[in-house]
């Protein structure tokens, strides 16, 4: 059993994925955060976001692992727990770029079949019902108007402490889709067969049991 969200930055994927897969005993696998991983050890390794060839000779070397621990995904690079260290800004902002080259994907794209072969998932990520699980049984695209996915950025940010702007994350939201979805691999798009789910002011549990009973259906 497979089912894919996909959607643009801050409508609510990861969390909502992360309690459907609770909710129906699946495993939940963050697509983003393998990107985010890549595009961190880049800046940390001196690999430059333009270079394809050094970005994917990066992915050949490194470990690049996901595990859950209490029903969350935590992300390690050659044993170093990423999982927090990836949701930073800088990467934030970067992680476009490295996600559009092609090599970058193959070599990512193919990690997430394979977890995909093994277990029942719930994936979510920016192209899983177009192109990583095309044969998902069950694909929602999760969006939400730009101003309430900036707002609950700014909540999620202010949550963890760390100061951000509202118009700032509102730009580097669009820049971000923007680019997501023109890039030539892959782009962000909903999937013929996906059902939109727009949660512009819905709750959390709301959209969970909306996608529950989709599953069911
Ligand atoms: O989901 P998240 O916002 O963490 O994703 C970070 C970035 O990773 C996206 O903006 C996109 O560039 C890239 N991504 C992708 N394909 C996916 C998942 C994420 O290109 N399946």
């Amino acid at each position: 059993m497979k089912i894919a969200i996909d959607g643009p930055a801050g409508a609510g994927k990861s969390t909502v994925a992360q309690r459907v897969a609770k909710r129906l005993g699946m495993l939940y696998v963050d697509t983003g955060a393998m990107y985010r991983a890549a595009t961190l050890t880049a800046l940390t390794r001196g690999c430059s976001i333009e270079d394809e060839q050094c970005l994917r000779d990066l992915l050949d070397t490194i470990d690049l692992t996901l595990e859950i621990h209490d029903g969350m995904q935590r992300v390690y690079v050659d044993g170093e727990d990423v999982t927090e260290a990836i949701r930073s800004l800088e990467v934030t902002r970067r992680v476009s770029t490295v996600a559009a080259h092609p090599l970058v994907r193959e070599k990512l794209v193919d990690m997430q079949r394979r977890i995909a072969s093994r277990k029942n998932v719930v994936m979510d990520g920016r192209d899983i019902g177009t192109s990583v699980l095309p044969d998902a049984e069950l694909k929602v695209f999760l969006t939400a108007s730009i101003e309430e996915r900036a707002r609950r950025r700014l909540q999620e940010l202010e949550q963890k402490g760390v100061k951000a702007e509202y118009g700032e994350l509102l730009r580097d939201i669009e820049e971000r889709d923007r680019k997501d979805s023109e890039r030539e691999i892959a782009p962000l798009k909903q999937a013929k067969d996906a059902v939109l789910v727009d949660t512009t002011g819905c709750s959390i549990d709301e959209v969970v049991d909306r996608i529950v009973c989709l599953h069911r259906e």
